[in-house]
């Protein structure tokens, strides 16, 4: 079967001809329906090796960690799980034992990589080929009447900052402004999923005005040009206070110091994009007990949380479609900032 394979450190990615995994007893072999292009690929691209060494992935391995599809095969011992049903498959893979892991935190074990890498596209093989392996029907959740190409992206570009959302979502009362810094893949979800889960007034912030016009769209109630001027329209539209939640959905050199110049006193700054900027921590940098995290994925039961407000109309991907053979001119688009919400790649369409 063919496959988008990372091949090397700093390499382009490769469409390769690979054998078709068999699944053995325990694994479950899924026919791809989609697998979304997140920029975290663009990262991985730029990592060095050692970076790669580090979190402990094996080359060459097929791209893709944003997967949906239809069971194709189960491996003896398998059950539940029925040929030709529709599922997502939860992308941070742990061990299964350990106390995170059975809280359903998979994305926080605390004994990852026995699998080879993270999860399938994150040094192991991914999405991005006719067939992908899982380990175990445990990290499949059955998505119904979704289409898997639309679901895809609610693995992770709805998934991690709907966990990012949930934790904060305490602060975040009626006169309550949350900030969005970035509305691609994964911001134009949180857009949509702060205007379903809270009360907070959306003021979303992006350097391209396309991006802001999608926002507006999906219920942002401000939006705002990434520039020197950002901060402080935010703070006079906070009443000088800032915002409850800031979610930098970059977090490179650019946006860290906006992020913090405009979250409020005892708010939360949670950083989801992997932009590679530093923020410095000093007493007067960072508001008065403000928060500041980054989170990494969010759980299954978070997952099956979003494809609930999924499958109920409350939200949803905006989703272009794109065969494999195409995937490495989407990944030129998505680092040109020309993808709108989310490209998915559909090798079986
Ligand atoms: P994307 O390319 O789809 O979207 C990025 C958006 O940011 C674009 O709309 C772009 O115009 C905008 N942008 C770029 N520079 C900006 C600036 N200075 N100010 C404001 N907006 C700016 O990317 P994506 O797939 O949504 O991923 C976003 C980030 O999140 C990436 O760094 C990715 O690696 C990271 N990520 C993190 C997790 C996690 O678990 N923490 C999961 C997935 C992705
Ligand atoms: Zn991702
Ligand atoms: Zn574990």
């Amino acid at each position: 079967m063919r496959a988008l394979q990372m091949t090397g450190p700093q390499q382009p990615f490769e469409l390769r001809e690979v054998a078709q995994p068999d699944p053995r007893p325990g694994q479950v072999l899924v026919k791809v329906g989609g697998a979304g292009a997140c920029h975290s690929d663009l990262h991985l691209k730029e990592w060095p090796g050692e970076m790669l060494e580090l979190l402990g992935f094996s080359l060459p391995f097929t791209v893709g960690h944003e997967n949906a599809g239809w069971v194709e095969a189960v491996g003896d011992g398998v059950h539940g799980l029925e040929v030709g049903q529709p599922v997502a498959v939860y992308g941070p893979w742990g061990c299964g034992r350990c106390w995170n892991c059975r809280q359903s935190r998979e994305n926080y074990c605390e004994a990852p990589g026995e699998h080879g890498g993270m999860g399938g596209g994150l040094g192991i093989d991914g999405g991005m080929a006719e067939y992908l392996l899982v380990p175990s029907p445990r990290l499949l959740v059955p998505i119904g009447d979704l289409d898997p190409a639309v679901a895809a992206p609610l693995g992770d570009a709805a998934l991690t900052p709907y966990h990012g959302i949930k934790r904060s979502l305490h602060k975040l009362r009626a006169g309550s402004s949350a900030v969005v810094i970035g509305v691609g893949g994964l911001g134009h979800m949180a857009v949509e999923l702060l205007r379903e889960l809270s009360p907070a007034r959306i003021i979303a912030v992006d350097i391209d005005e396309a991006k802001l016009r999608l926002a507006s769209d999906l219920g942002a109630h401000e939006t705002m040009l990434s520039d020197g001027h950002a901060a402080e329209a935010i703070k006079t539209m906070t009443a000088g206070q800032g915002a409850e939640l800031v979610l930098d959905v970059v977090g490179n050199d650019a946006t860290l110091p906006l992020a913090a110049a405009v979250t409020r006193v005892q708010g939360d700054l949670t950083i989801l994009g992997i932009g590679g900027g530093t923020l410095p921590v000093s007493f007067f940098g960072v508001p008065y007990e403000a928060s500041v995290q980054t989170t990494y994925w969010g759980s299954t039961t978070e997952l099956m949380e979003v494809l609930d407000l999924a499958r109920s109309g409350r939200i949803s991907a905006r989703v272009s479609t794109h065969p494999l053979e195409d995937a490495p001119r989407v990944y030129d688009l998505l680092e040109k900032g020309e993808i709108e919400g989310r490209a998915v790649i559909t090798p079986n369409a």
